[in-house]
């Protein structure tokens, strides 16, 4: 690689120390925090007993989640992969199929699909919202597919095209209304990644509550967090119903009686895990409040950095900036190799976006479009320290 030193790195460290100040144990890139009745709530989980499968954090974080993403109904589960995994099957996905989803993204999406024996079908992003685009979507759909007998056929593979898998990249809405009426001219179900977006809106509704299913995560990364989790979001009952089932091991309720109808899974969020999910949510809107003020004082100070773009929400979107971001206005993975190595050397945690999906080992001869936009964003972004507290520093 080249180490040159390069004026653009001292540029992106500058600003870094100009909102943050400088690190004293270094700035990490998101950091969970536990500031209100987390402690209080898990104590009395294990204070009572009620520390598994079964409690009633678990019913109280599945209503609060449903009231503040005005789903009708949300099912907590173990982790943001196994909700996935269980709204694809809910949709019918299975072994042979294909899913769209984008190649800029987190490895689950791909291994959730890859989980019910379907095959990930990679399309290009937009720079608009650094998830899906509709336009590529519409015409790589045009010119690869038919309709057959068994639904939408890929006339390369052979195989049938399933369903669509947009993601909320960072807490970025995608353009969810297009890529919705996408899927609808050809007959595919959606089914949303909202792992990254709680508390992001789509022109008011919240992400996640579009498609028929929506899936949160919980992961100790994201904006809210039960240690792991997931939650699986939909406005259908008879789907929520089975999701519930599917996620519970497929048990007939009886008061005694083990008796059991389906090859189901174990994917039920502890009382435990709930109890602490019952308590972030209390202070959700606190926090997103105050990473939106880091985020204006980011994109404040990154304005007079030539050479870098700071990413802000879509048009008519609000974003819970799960992680910021800023772009190399010219793409290039080793400048970006230069900024990353400078910043984190001066104690500042920045990462790159995913390597592109198609590009690992097991998805590699994966179908895809053609993806000169996630190329270009893979060599371009860079995710910087986005936890609530440090906008306390940045006044
Ligand atoms: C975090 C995340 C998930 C789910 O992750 P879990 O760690 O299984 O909760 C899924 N998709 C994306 C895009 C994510 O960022």
């Amino acid at each position: 690689m080249d180490n040159t030193p390069l004026p653009l790195a001292s540029t992106f460290v500058s600003v870094l120390q100009q909102v943050l100040g400088a690190p004293e144990k270094g700035f990490s890139l998101h950091e969970p925090e536990f500031a209100g009745n987390e402690w209080k709530y898990v104590k009395e989980c294990i204070d009572t007993g009620w520390v598994s499968s079964i409690g009633k954090y678990v019913d109280e974080f599945e209503r609060c989640l449903a009231t503040y993403t005005e789903a009708k109904h949300a099912v907590a589960v173990v982790n943001g992969t196994a909700a996935q995994h269980i709204a694809l099957l809910l949709m019918g996905i299975g072994p042979g199929d294909e899913v769209i989803i984008p190649s800029l993204s987190f490895v689950a999406t791909a291994n959730a699909v890859a989980h019910c024996g379907a095959i990930p079908h990679f399309v290009d992003s937009t720079e608009r919202t650094l998830g899906l685009d509709p336009e590529a979507l519409e015409k790589h759909l045009k010119q690869t597919t038919e309709r057959a007998a068994g639904g939408l056929r890929n006339t390369l593979t052979g195989r049938r095209i399933a369903g669509i898998v947009p993601m909320h990249t960072f807490g970025h809405p995608v353009e969810i209304t297009e890529l919705l009426e996408v899927a609808g001219r050809f007959g595919l179900p959606v089914i949303e990644d909202a792992a990254e977006s709680l508390g992001s809106y789509y022109q008011g509704r919240h992400t996640g509550t579009f498609g028929h299913l929506g899936i949160l995560s919980f992961n100790g990364n994201k904006v809210i967090t039960t240690g792991g989790g997931g939650a699986i979001l939909t406005n259908d009952s008879e789907l929520a119903r089975k999701a519930k089932y599917l996620t519970t091991t497929a048990k007939r309720p009886h008061r005694w009686e083990f008796f059991h109808d389906e090859i189901a899974y174990n994917y039920r969020l502890p009382n435990l895990n709930a109890a602490l999910g019952c308590a972030q949510l209390e202070r959700l809107e606190d926090t997103l409040a105050r990473k939106r003020q880091l985020t204006e004082r980011y994109r404040e100070v990154f304005q007079s950095a030539h050479g870098l773009h700071f990413v802000e929400e879509p048009k008519d979107c609000h974003s819970n900036y799960w992680l910021n971001a800023v772009r190399l206005i010219d793409p290039s993975m080793s400048a970006r190799d230069i900024l990353l190595s400078t910043a984190n050397d001066a104690g500042f945690q920045c990462r790159p976006a995913w390597t592109l999906l198609h590009k690992l080992p097991m998805y590699a001869s994966c179908p895809r479009a053609e993806l000169p936009t996630a190329e270009k964003l893979e060599a371009s972004l860079i995710n910087i320290p986005s936890s609530a507290y440090l906008a306390e520093l940045s006044r």
